[in-house]
């Protein structure tokens, strides 16, 4: 991720390459994405070992750049992990409020620790979620790969033409170079 310049004055000629969302000429970093169309593809389970193979046949596929700027990513990740917050902390939320009200509803020490320890499995998983998406909300770390989902969703209607099958750049690497997705 480039890191952002204080260009407020904006003194860039208009020839420079522009945000592909906004149109705006801050900081932006280019992401691939890759197009084609399937020709063929067969897929093979093997049930002894768990594995699904699966070979595809794509034709024309090529390499999309789009520029993204850092405030359009910045507000797609903000909204994204908005989401996540709530959605994870209101059911968390619930789970606590239930934990504190089921002492006072009277029911036999056996009952009342069974309720007890079903909630806090239930709230130490979602709260662990929540804890996530509360993380990168704070702490956004960017992550390319799902920055790259967040552009390709973003574009995917716009390049239908291009081919029936898209793929980000980290998805074109893993399966079609073989590299480990955390290779940067
Ligand atoms: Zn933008």
């Amino acid at each position: 991720m480039k890191r952002k310049r204080d260009n407020s004055d904006d003194d860039r000629g208009d020839d420079g390459p522009r945000c592909y969302f906004c149109g705006s000429a801050g900081e932006w970093t280019t992401y691939s994405i890759w197009a084609g169309f399937c020709v063929s593809s067969k897929r093979t389970s093997d049930w002894w070992s768990g594995k699904t193979r699966v070979e595809a046949l794509y034709r024309d596929l090529k390499q999309i750049g789009i520029h993204a700027c850092d405030a359009c990513v910045q507000g797609w990740w903000t909204r994204r992990y908005l989401i996540g917050t709530i959605g994870w902390g209101v059911p968390t939320f619930l789970i606590l409020i239930g934990a504190a009200i089921v002492p006072f509803l009277g029911l036999s020490p056996s009952n009342m620790w069974g309720i007890l320890i079903t909630l806090s499995l239930f709230g130490v998983l979602i709260g662990l979620l929540w804890v996530l998406e509360v993380w990168e909300l704070v702490l956004p770390s960017y992550q390319t790969a799902t920055v790259e989902y967040m552009v390709l969703d973003r574009v995917q209607a716009d390049f239908e033409k291009e081919g029936d099958s898209v793929f980000t750049d980290s998805e074109y690497r893993c399966m079609f170079l073989h590299e480990s997705p955390d290779d940067e």
